[in-house]
């Protein structure tokens, strides 16, 4: 080892700040294209937006729009922009909304209204490229980069697309313009309501650099408490860090991550038809209600693997994993998952899984009350994919698709409320639903999975 040329040799001290290296001299070359030009869109206060032109005496109040408080969903989901200033944020009860802002009026959701909403601003977009990538209900990015010929630079594009959307639909955006999706995304943020930000390749440091680790979208908790103990508290910082320890703490995440602050992320902005295999198809809901008994749960497991089944065939998906998690009235979340042979998307065989696994994870006696369910089918495949394990007995299967395939078509002709099982209706009734529930998607928007173990991905909410 003392053989070893010393010169140029460095390490990373504490701040991650790489001394000078032959190494790095050797490998300066910019990484990823930076002559694209993305635009991240961004929706402002969408939920609190859409609920002032639906009722325009709204107008100049200060609103949050909530989950329903008689469900137990009563928490802020979007703010209009005075209310945000008065310190109401997305997540908080009702009541805590109540006294930081005495006035504030409390809007209930209405998903198909944002759903509308965002399809005609999505259209809008979708005039000046065909790459239009959807982020949730309010953000998309584009990609612009050929479009410039038509419509002018990037700015221009941007601009041009904040008034449209105003002129034609009354509500406003936010647009990051950079070279990379992180960067557009960071400059969506940096902007003010209604206006651009144009995050170059000269000011990019300056304005990107000093910004908080959590900004950078694919930071959780977990890997952000990891680089605050290596003391990374920046965007900068993370920048600035050498991949290789990185990667020593990290594993292969580690380049993304250092790619992305570097402002070398090449992902592509998918175009506005591309549909990707989902990872999981899942629904959850909060009970009116803690449930108090095995047979309650079941009810609701059915209510469930109904609505994610349906969802299933409606994208010509099925699953090989079945997963179920149980929050307790301590808000504490558990789950667990188990694969069965075949891969499945029909009600019964769902629903009989997770009730395995609900039987597993709550042996406990007396009964631990739950406060909330989620069913998720992961591990999916399109269904003209399908490779059975011929040893499996998949004569049920066949049957329970028979079943649900008669069920789709009566509901496709005359709604789903149509048919449902009896014991579907009776559940609804005993456990005090209400029969609308049952056609809105009861995504769980809320990203309260700080106490979950066993976890599935993160829900965004602010809208
Ligand atoms: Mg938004």
């Amino acid at each position: 080892m003392s053989s070893m040329p010393i010169i140029g040799f460095s390490f990373c001290d504490n701040n991650g700040i790489m001394g000078f290296s032959w190494w790095r001299m050797f490998n300066s070359k910019v990484k990823g294209d930076r002559s694209r030009v993305i635009l991240h869109c961004d929706l402002n206060n969408f939920f609190a937006s859409v609920a002032m032109k639906l009722n325009p005496a709204l107008r100049g109040k200060y609103i949050a729009v909530c989950g329903n408080p008689s469900l137990r969903k009563g928490i802020v989901l979007a703010k209009s922009e005075n209310a945000k200033r008065m310190g109401v944020k997305t997540g908080m009860p009702i009541w805590e909304a109540r006294r930081l802002c005495p006035d504030i009026e409390i809007v209930p959701t209405d998903y198909v209204a944002y759903e509308t909403y965002s399809k005609k601003v999505q259209a809008i977009y979708y005039r000046f490229t065909n790459q239009v990538e959807s982020f949730g209900i309010d953000e998309c990015w584009l990609d612009v980069t050929h479009s410039q010929k038509l419509f002018g630079d990037g700015m221009q594009i941007a601009e041009r697309i904040r008034q449209t959307v105003k002129d034609e639909l009354g509500l406003t955006i936010s647009v990051g313009v950079s070279f990379n999706k992180t960067y557009a995304k960071l400059g969506s943020d940096l902007a003010e309501p209604d206006a651009v930000m144009a995050i170059t390749l000269e000011n990019y440091q300056q304005l990107i650099y000093p910004l908080p680790l959590s900004n950078l979208l694919f930071v959780g908790k977990k890997t952000g408490a990891l680089l605050n103990k290596l003391n990374i508290k920046t965007i900068g910082e993370l920048a600035a860090y050498d991949v290789n320890l990185l990667k020593s703490f990290l594993g292969i995440n580690a380049e993304k991550l250092i790619a992305e602050a570097r402002g070398e992320d090449d992902s592509e902005v998918n175009d506005y038809d591309f549909r990707e295999v989902p990872r999981s198809v899942g629904n959850g809901t909060t009970l009116p209600h803690d449930l108090k008994t095995r047979r309650e749960v079941e009810s609701v497991i059915y209510l469930l693997s109904e609505k994610i089944a349906f969802r299933l065939r409606e994208q010509n998906l099925q699953g090989y994993t079945v997963h179920l998690s149980i929050k307790d009235p301590d808000l504490r979340w558990c789950g667990a998952q188990t694969s069965i042979a075949y891969p499945t998307n029909t009600v019964l065989t769902i629903r009989r899984t997770a009730m395995k696994i609900f039987d597993q994870l709550w042996v406990q006696k007396p009964f631990r009350p739950i406060r909330a369910l989620r069913v998720a089918v992961a591990n999916l495949t399109t269904m003209a994919n399908v490779q059975i394990n011929f040893l499996a007995d998949v004569n049920d299967e066949v049957k329970n698709q028979a079943l649900d395939h008669v069920f789709d078509q009566i509901r496709r002709k005359y709604g789903t409320q149509q048919i449902m099982l009896g014991e579907t209706a009776d559940s609804y009734q005993k456990l005090g639903f209400d029969l609308s529930l049952y056609d809105c998607d009861d995504i769980d928007r809320l990203n309260d999975d700080e106490n979950y173990c066993g976890g599935t991905g993160q829900n965004r909410t602010d809208a």
